[in-house]
């Protein structure tokens, strides 16, 4: 088993890249540079990293594009993606989150405050690789195969949904306030607003289809799975 994390950074831009490359080295991971999509692509089919630090601006296919491909991909798909972006608009960030993007740092960003978000997103990458199987009515979920079903039928989820809806069962029927979600969910919510919550959710309820319905939203509190949610 790999200890070292691998970590992807697709950007064209060789000053930044190689400043981000060796804060990496520093701190106990392995970079591997992409400058384009192709490239990208290569080195995501040699061997799949444990994050991936997306650039939004890049030529030809851009970021955005790049992560939308890679949530439909299904190798792809659990891989982490951080987006880099210069753009500090909200409206920008939640594309880049509903794009499939786990989190994203604004440039210009700071060393520590890179590192703080890849370590979260490993971190709450790991725990549900293990772990006994929950249910909740007629939706389960097996943390050791990474499944979930509803009615037998299995979901399709990102990293983060999966243990977001991991959380959510094994806490089933108690509401949690957006604050401790990311707490119990995210580990590391330093650099994360509440508002990435709310995105996440509705990512998730639109992942579970009619099994959706089982995410309350209770108001000016947070949110709740119930297996018999009120109406
Ligand atoms: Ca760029």
């Amino acid at each position: 088993m790999r200890t070292m994390p691998r970590v992807l950074i697709v950007e064209d831009e060789a000053p930044i890249a190689e400043l981000i490359a060796v804060n990496l080295r520093h701190n106990g991971m392995q970079p591997v540079w992409a400058m384009d999509s192709e490239a990208a692509q290569r080195e995501l089919d040699a061997e799949l990293p444990d994050v991936i630090l997306l650039d939004w601006m890049l030529p030809g296919e851009s970021g955005l594009a790049l992560a939308r491909k890679w949530r439909q991909d299904a190798r792809a798909k659990s891989v982490p993606i951080l987006m880099l972006t210069a753009r500090g608009d909200e409206a920008d960030r939640v594309v880049g989150l509903d794009a499939g993007a786990d989190d994203y740092i604004v440039k210009p960003f700071s060393t520590r405050e890179m590192l703080a978000r890849i370590r979260a997103v490993l971190r709450r990458r790991a725990p549900e690789h293990t772990g006994a199987a929950v249910a909740v009515g007629a939706l389960s979920l097996d943390p050791s195969a990474h499944r979930v079903c509803h009615d037998g039928a299995q979901l399709k989820l990102g990293p983060t949904e999966f243990k977001l809806l991991h959380y959510l069962m094994q806490n089933a029927e108690r509401v949690h306030t957006r604050g401790q979600l990311l707490d119990k969910v995210w580990g590391d919510h330093v650099f994360i607003e509440e508002r990435t919550v709310d995105v996440h959710v509705k990512r998730l309820r639109e992942a579970l289809g009619p099994a959706g319905a089982l995410i309350e939203t209770v108001r000016g509190v947070g949110y709740r799975l119930s297996a018999q949610p009120s109406a």
